[in-house]
């Protein structure tokens, strides 16, 4: 699975959106969703579609498909020299795929800020810092042991040096990579060394109830994600922790009462999904109505694969009905009769939101 890790300082609601995101699926029925360790929570992917399908197949079950998140606690100033438990942080960061920064945009005089002001800018700064220096950090070790290989005159090791010396002063004024304006080919050629500042970030701007417009904290938050092309995400964790309590006729009442089409986690949820560049494909069976994760590009054999391996290896053809005109025509034997179904090869690219049965030998 793919996971997103939340961080960012002390008191801005990093533990009210974890705690909001574990519970806001606990009634879906007939799935073992679960806090696996007290700081991972796997959540079902809020998807529309797989209602619609469900409608229409009837299945005896349902299951979504899932984001891991984890709460990534302890960030102070100085973690990237071992301050706090900084060396921990930075190691939990380095395993997660994409990482979600909590920001405190809300006044709250009970709630003591670490800095004893709101300061989105600042607080960025911080953990941005830290993350910099860090990566910071990995470039000086790898180019001290790469310095002997360039001797040498391996090619490589020459190209990865020449990379690592360009943005080594990035780093050192505490700026991320994603900001720097590597090429494609510098990031796979710097892949292994795992850069923090590399992985896809967004921003969750954490704001009050009212706080989603003529917000001057959020307005700096989009400054700052515009310069590094990163995402933001408004949302206030408390009412998303209020919601997350609700059964899920209250919860309905509820959010029409406040104006809103869906809980705000569904736009965090679905954010760090676009993010990580995954998209969704669905079996549909009268068994069972599944959605499934697969990498945007990924083949029709990869797609097999996620389902179990044996379906990869054996993969001879996927029956493949685009999601529209499954819904539109109404199943799969309409969709067959109207001339939408279709026979995919192994190099077939699949589709968000493609109905995928796979043939395959075992
Ligand atoms: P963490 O240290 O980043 O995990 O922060 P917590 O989630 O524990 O939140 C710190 C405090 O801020 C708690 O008392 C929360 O109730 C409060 N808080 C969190 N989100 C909001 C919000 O959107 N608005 C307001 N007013 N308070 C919030």
């Amino acid at each position: 699975g793919f996971n997103c890790g939340i961080v960012g300082l002390p008191n801005v609601g990093k533990s009210t959106l974890f705690n909001a995101l574990t519970k806001s699926g606990i009634d879906a029925e007939n799935f073992p969703f679960c806090t696996i360790e007290p700081n991972t929570g796997i959540v079902p992917m809020p998807d529309p579609r797989l209602e619609k399908l469900t409608e229409l197949v009837k299945p005896e079950k349902v299951v979504p498909t899932t984001m891991e998140f984890v709460d990534i606690a302890g960030l102070v100033e100085g973690a990237s020299k071992g301050e706090g438990l900084g060396n921990q942080f930075l190691a939990n960061i380095r395993e997660t795929d994409a990482i979600a920064h909590v920001v405190r945009c809300f006044d709250n005089d009970n709630v003591i800020h670490v800095a004893n002001q709101v300061d989105p800018r600042a607080d960025i700064e911080i953990i941005n810092m830290e993350l910099a220096l860090a990566d910071l950090d990995t470039v000086e070790r790898a180019a001290q042991r790469l310095a002997r290989v360039v001797k040498g005159g391996d090619k490589d090791a020459i190209t990865t040096k020449a990379i690592l010396d360009r943005i080594q002063p990035h780093l050192a004024e505490g700026l991320p990579l994603r900001s720097f304006g590597l090429s494609e080919e510098e990031k796979r050629q710097v892949k292994s060394y795992g850069f923090l500042t590399l992985k896809p970030t967004m921003y969750i701007a954490n704001v009050n109830e009212d706080g989603f417009e003529d917000n001057p904290y959020l307005e700096t938050v989009r400054e700052i994600a515009a310069e590094e092309n990163a995402v933001v995400v408004p949302v206030c964790n408390q009412l998303e922790a209020e919601i997350a309590e609700l059964e899920d006729e209250e919860r309905s009442m509820f959010l029409d009462e406040m104006g809103m089409e869906e809980p705000g986690l569904d736009r965090v949820i679905r954010a760090g999904y676009a993010l990580l560049g995954l998209q969704t494909y669905f079996t549909a069976g009268v068994k069972e109505v599944r959605a499934w994760t697969v990498k945007v590009g990924a083949t029709a054999p990869e797609a097999a694969g996620v389902i179990h391996t044996d379906f990869q290896k054996g993969f001879i053809r996927a029956e493949v009905v685009s999601y529209d005109d499954f819904v539109s025509l109404g199943g799969e034997q309409a969709a067959k009769d109207a001339g939408k179904w279709r026979l995919e090869g192994k190099d077939y690219v699949v589709k968000d939101g493609d109905v995928i049965h796979f043939r395959f030998n075992v």
